[in-house]
């Protein structure tokens, strides 16, 4: 099981920040379990229970092949005894990545789909043929992003952390993460994005699950408008690097001794690292960047 008590804050040291009157901190997530993601844990749990309460033994669910989602629902179903399901986008290739090879050793059932038939997973004739061939199942959606995922997510961080630092940074896949902090923060702090995708509807996708999860809670929507997100730092797209990026990592991973990865933290590093020299911080600043995970052994 993933232990919250695992993450730990760390303060980074740095001249650059002394120069700039700033200070950084990072919340290790990344630590809470070996395969499980740190935020897709917070993701998954509620769902987990959700799924045990409504008296499933199967849960389904949709990525990439590289998806850390993927990954951590294989995981939890080892561990929480759940058989595991996920609908692949894409054909299947011999031999398979580690993600994949890591899921079906989980004892997932892995189904592969076009990317055609993939883009309309979620029509409902899709999910009747579903139930067809695996029979019932708690569907979870891709990236693991819902209402509950939300709800997990705003439980990242305490009122006392909201309070203390002025900026809290995260990186943005789906936005669920985010949409999470956001709810969480009551309005406090400044919540700063960095999406790892190219192009600018992130803010829109977070808007929207701010929205769902109040109609799912009966909630009035929340009006926070503590939040920015920075669309500069993809990096070419999902999953896509740069030298830039990739020196950046040595370099981070030599000065500091904590392992970032191109597809999620490295891009929100850089970004922060970037907005510090460009003096987008205020002086006397406290800012926590949230180290999601991502990584694997
Ligand atoms: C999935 C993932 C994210 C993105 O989270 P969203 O809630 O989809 O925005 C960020 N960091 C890591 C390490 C992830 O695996």
């Amino acid at each position: 099981m993933p232990k919250e008590e695992n993450s730990i804050t760390v303060e980074l040291n740095a001249d650059i920040f002394t120069q700039k009157s700033v200070r950084l901190f990072i919340k290790r997530d990344d630590l809470m379990h070996k395969f499980i993601s740190g935020n897709k844990w917070r993701k998954l749990k509620y769902n987990i229970e959700e799924a045990i309460k409504q008296g499933f033994t199967k849960l389904l669910t949709f990525g990439g092949a590289y998806s850390n989602h993927i990954y951590a629902t294989a995981a939890c179903g080892k561990i929480f005894g759940f058989e595991t399901i996920a609908v692949i986008r894409g054909e299947r290739r011999e031999p398979l990545n580690t993600t994949l090879i890591f899921a079906e050793n989980c004892g997932m059932q892995l189904k592969f789909v076009s990317r055609d038939l993939y883009s309309i997973k979620h029509l409902s004739n899709f999910t009747d043929n579903l139930v067809a061939e695996f029979g019932s199942f708690y569907m979870i959606p891709e990236g693991g992003t819902n209402a509950l995922a939300v709800q997990g997510s705003s439980e990242i961080l305490t009122q006392n952390e909201y309070e203390y630092y002025t900026h809290i940074c995260c990186c943005c896949g789906t936005g669920g993460t985010m949409a999470g902090i956001i709810v969480g923060s009551q309005g406090k702090s400044n919540i700063l994005g960095f999406s790892v995708l190219k192009g600018d509807f992130m803010k829109g996708n977070v808007v929207k699950l701010l929205e769902d999860y109040a109609n799912s809670y009966n909630l009035q929507s929340p009006s926070f408008s503590n939040f920015l997100i920075d669309n500069h730092y993809h990096f070419g797209g999902y999953a896509k690097t740069k030298p830039l990026l990739t020196n950046f990592i040595a370099d981070f991973i030599n000065e500091f001794h904590i392992p970032i990865e191109h597809v999620y933290t490295a891009k929100m590093m850089y970004g922060i690292f970037n907005l510090i020299a460009n003096d987008y911080f205020p002086k006397n600043a406290k800012i926590l960047a949230l180290h999601t995970g991502g990584l694997r052994n």
